[in-house]
């Protein structure tokens, strides 16, 4: 596969779980930013420092970071055949690198915005824990563990929430979302590479619509 596969749609609309599926069941890598200043913020550097600021307001990463960190991802061997973007790009500016690296890289890009209804990503984000052990995720309205704040599958690990999933970093990230991100719907519209799925139902009705979509 020679294609870029953008999954894009407001924070909490489940891109992350459709790329990792589709990671897992076909393949295809998963780039994610959010993931992967996730894991920058675990060293002890003034960079990181910086983002872990950035991220926790709600904010987002300046472009110039952000798309290094996916060109240095994305020059690695295993991208070669295509790969999911989870994340990324979230500001013109980033389209535009993306646009550049898909011509040098020989690719084609295929956008599928996954779109759910802004009441219900209120609580999803903010209902949001998971398993610091295994990474389970739970939701405290629609999908709590069984032990009060513990995870099933480790019982003695207490969950956790992301600092981004508190109620005013929330509020920010999805007015962000609307002010940088949701414009880039349209430009890829315009130019006939958007498709499609809604993602307010069940996790495997949707990965199935997705990968309908790519096929
Ligand atoms: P996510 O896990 O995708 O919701 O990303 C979490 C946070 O990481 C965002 O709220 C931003 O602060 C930062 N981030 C992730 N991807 C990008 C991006 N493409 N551009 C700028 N900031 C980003």
């Amino acid at each position: 596969m020679d294609k870029i596969i953008v999954l894009i749609g407001a924070p909490g609309a489940g891109k992350g779980t459709q790329a990792r599926l589709l990671q897992e069941r076909r393949g295809i890598p998963q780039i994610s930013t959010g993931d992967m200043f996730r894991e920058m913020q675990t060293l002890d550097t003034p960079l990181a420092r910086e983002v872990q600021e950035i991220m926790a307001s709600g904010k987002y990463v300046p472009d110039e970071l952000t798309s290094r960190m996916v060109k240095e991802r994305t020059d690695r061997d295993d991208t070669k055949n295509g790969y999911v973007l989870d994340g990324y790009p979230r500001t013109l500016p980033q389209v535009e690198f993306l646009e550049e690296l898909a011509k040098e890289s020989n690719k084609t890009i295929e956008v599928i915005e996954v779109d759910v209804p802004k009441d219900e990503l209120m609580r999803r984000l903010t209902g949001r824990r998971n398993c610091p052990v295994c990474g389970e995720l739970y939701n405290i309205y629609s999908r709590p563990p069984a032990n009060d704040n513990f995870c099933d599958l480790h019982p003695q690990s207490e969950l956790k929430q992301r600092s981004d999933d508190k109620e005013e970093s929330v509020r920010t990230r999805l007015e962000t979302y609307e002010r940088e991100t949701e414009p880039l719907i349209d430009y890829y519209a315009t130019s006939g590479r958007l498709k499609k799925v809604d993602g307010s139902g069940e996790v495997e009705d949707i990965y199935r619509e997705v990968e309908n979509l790519i096929n």
